[in-house]
């Protein structure tokens, strides 16, 4: 294992030099606002709130497509969508950590993270389309590190590797990459026989659309299936252009699952996220996680107690179909791996009699009398898997 070599948490030093292509995917004018004077064209802002954005991007960027900030609703300060794209003071408070996951002790390549055994995540890009204002790893997102320095040794690592069998494209995202680029990193991988899941984690369809040209497409019919996690946190992130970006990556042969933050005055209520992953179910998308935030620097003013994740789980156990409910998860502060938290349904035992509580409050029992398991010896152990 090797540290990374380069220093990625400082303040930003340079802009990031993402690209607008066009159908063709050709380099095109920036559909992005990445300045305060462009911003206040779009949304009111005073003299206060334009010096407090200001201050806040000397350490992280904000970037909004033109696109997402026309889902804001302008005069609504409290709107959830300008809440996770526009910079709030409240991001300079020094508590949380830079790196709260420790992945840079966990980097096998400056750009390839191990966390399990089997899989892992290829940072292939530091640019995405927005920053949002929670993201876990703003210490590199946006800030000019480049990742693409190190692909071909992740590359050749990943070849070496016997372990992994499964893939996290991440970053930054992915699908800020080049059509070329895109198509170069999936082949290789699909060139490796041992790795069978590719799975590639992105904002794209929701933010910015029109990112995804027909040449993605394309790269992305080559190397089907392929499995997409959408970042996706509010009903209101589900406009028409996200429609048809989910239905133009089903038509490549993609397999498409979502994963969701949970945040403080952005969705924490159970009617929200009910209707979300209602809608993703409807499109065909099934809820995956349901994240607690990270204990990211910059980013716990987004916090909401996991005494509040946990009820909002029962409601929805309570009201929607298994299909709309994501699994809810901590990733434990320091590194330790995801676990899933929810509500203790299971309420005491007495003899071979579990008391069980439903979701809708009743409690009924189910006898744990099944004989205790064996080993059948079917050789199925031969697979390394973890005790
Ligand atoms: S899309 Fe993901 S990586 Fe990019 S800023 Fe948002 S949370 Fe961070």
């Amino acid at each position: 294992m090797r540290k990374h070599g380069q220093k990625i948490e400082e303040p930003i030093s340079c802009h990031n030099n993402r690209l607008y292509r066009d159908e063709e995917g050709t380099p095109s004018t920036l559909p992005f606002i990445d300045n305060v004077e462009e911003l206040s064209k779009f949304i009111y802002l005073d003299k206060r709130t334009k010096k407090a954005i200001e201050q806040v991007s000397k350490f992280y960027p904000f970037t909004i497509p033109k696109f997402y900030l026309n889902l804001i609703e302008k005069d609504n300060p409290s709107c959830p969508i300008r809440r996770q794209a526009i910079p709030s003071p409240h991001e300079i408070m020094e508590s949380g950590e830079i790196d709260p996951l420790h992945e840079k002790e966990i980097s096998f390549t400056p750009s390839f993270i191990k966390r399990y055994p089997g899989r892992g995540v290829f940072l292939v890009s530091s640019q995405c389309a927005m920053y949002c204002r929670f993201c876990n790893r703003r210490r590199f997102v946006g800030k000019g590190w480049e990742p693409k320095l190190f692909w071909e040794e992740t590359l050749e690592y990943l070849e070496k590797d016997d372990e992994i069998k499964e893939v996290i494209l991440s970053g930054g995202d992915p699908l800020m990459l080049l059509p070329e680029e895109l198509d170069y990193i999936l082949s290789r991988l699909r060139a490796i026989r041992r790795i069978k899941t590719i799975r590639i984690s992105t904002r794209i369809p929701v933010v910015y659309p029109e990112g995804l040209t027909s040449e993605h497409l394309k790269a992305i019919k080559r190397s089907a299936p392929l499995w997409f996690v959408i970042h996706i946190n509010h009903p209101k992130e589900v406009s028409p252009e996200f429609v048809k970006t989910i239905r133009s990556l089903r038509k490549m042969g993609s397999i498409i699952i979502s994963q969701t933050v949970l945040l403080r005055n952005v969705n924490d209520c159970p009617h929200i996220l009910l209707n979300l992953f209602e809608r993703l179910v409807h499109l065909g998308i099934k809820p995956y996680y349901l994240f607690q935030l990270d204990e990211v620097r910059g980013a716990m003013h987004f916090k909401v107690r996991l005494k509040k994740g946990i009820e909002i789980m029962k409601i929805l156990r309570r009201n929607a179909s298994g299909l709309a409910i994501p699994q809810y998860v901590v990733d434990i502060t320091g590194g330790f791996g995801k676990v899933p938290v929810d509500y203790p349904y299971i309420k005491g035992k007495e003899g071979d009699l579990v008391r069980i509580e439903s979701p809708s409050g009743l409690t009924g029992t189910y006898q744990d009398n099944g004989k205790r398991s064996k080993c059948l010896k079917c050789g199925f152990c031969k697979s390394v898997i973890s005790g």
